[in-house]
């Protein structure tokens, strides 16, 4: 399986077959000692990551520098733009082709849909997607996928419920069209202007799907196994009057939480921004601190697979 992944390019959730990801999300949860200190690995000792953010990042930049480090590697890069050549004006093409040269992997997020897999194109070593403007983010998707995995050991039939901005969500775009391969029912919950867009709708219903759509929330989370909440992407609305017509659309708090299933997990990619309220954090509902613990080892995995330094 290791040949599968070494040299391999992470671009879009669409690259994977649901045996590689589960390749992953298996040697995943033996990193796990490793991602939280317990146990020592220089498995990727001599290795560069080259870390390159062209927008904002806590959670992402930072776990990837944790495993890349946990794992005995180095890391090199920046965490904005403003610091680098970018902003004399050099492109995407000629920085890639530089660090490419000065590391064995890549990881890239950057404003614009497509920009990973136009570095891939000038890269010689993988380039890792973390995140190309409203395209996908596969990473996210694979630790969401882990912590799903934990919570409820089958991904089949289970009922999951995403709500928020559906339109210029990138973890959304990956993680629905991945849940559908394992199986999952999708319920969609978001105002009418920033619903799932037809691209990944068809993508799914080729696997087979009938996803629900709704703008209630009330309407569908009786049902839910799992809640995915996303944060209204501000950035991405080219008009401030359209995002402030849909800011604060939902919230979760415990009052709507009063008739769910007992064992709702819920999930958000963070940021959060007030989609849900920190009274929900202490149930046994909420996940998505775990869920940002899981990025460190799925991150590790995906790193030795690439790099080689596993099978
Ligand atoms: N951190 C996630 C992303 O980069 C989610 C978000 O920003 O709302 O896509």
């Amino acid at each position: 399986m290791s040949a599968d992944f070494k040299g391999m390019d992470v671009v879009s959730i669409r690259d994977f077959s649901r045996e590689q990801i589960e390749h992953v999300l298996k040697l995943a949860d033996k990193m796990v000692p490793i991602a939280k200190g317990d146990e020592r690995s220089v498995l990727l000792e001599g290795h560069v990551l080259g870390s390159l953010f062209y927008e904002p990042s806590t959670r992402t930049r930072l776990s990837f520098d944790a495993a890349m480090t946990r794992l005995g590697g180095r890391v090199l890069g920046f965490d904005q733009p403003t610091g680098a050549s970018v902003a004399k004006g050099e492109t995407l093409a000629d920085t890639i082709r530089m660090v490419s040269a000065y590391s064995d992997v890549i990881v890239l997020r950057h404003p614009q849909e497509g920009a990973a897999r136009l570095a891939a194109h000038f890269s010689d070593k993988p380039i890792i997607n973390a995140g190309d403007g409203a395209g996908q983010h596969p990473t996210q998707t694979m630790l969401d996928l882990f912590t799903i995995q934990k919570a409820k050991k089958d991904l089949e039939g289970i009922n999951v419920v995403i709500v928020g901005d559906l339109k210029y969500g990138r973890t959304v775009h990956s993680l629905s069209e991945a849940l559908a391969m394992f199986g999952a029912e999708l319920t969609f919950v978001a105002p009418p202007t920033l619903q799932i867009p037809k691209e990944h709708l068809k993508q799914i219903e080729s696997m087979g799907h009938k996803p629900r759509q709704s703008a209630s929330l009330h309407e569908v989370i009786k049902d839910a196994d799992v809640l995915y909440v996303t944060r209204i992407q501000k950035e991405r609305f080219p008009d401030p009057a359209e995002y402030k017509k849909v800011a604060g659309t939902y919230r979760i708090d415990l009052e709507l939480l009063k008739d769910v299933k007992k064992d709702l997990i819920i999930m958000h990619p963070l940021p959060r921004v007030g989609e849900i309220s920190p009274e929900v954090d202490s149930t046994p509902h909420a996940k998505y601190f775990e869920q940002a613990f899981n990025g460190v080892p799925v991150r590790m995995a995906l790193l030795s697979l690439v790099l080689g330094g596993h099978r």
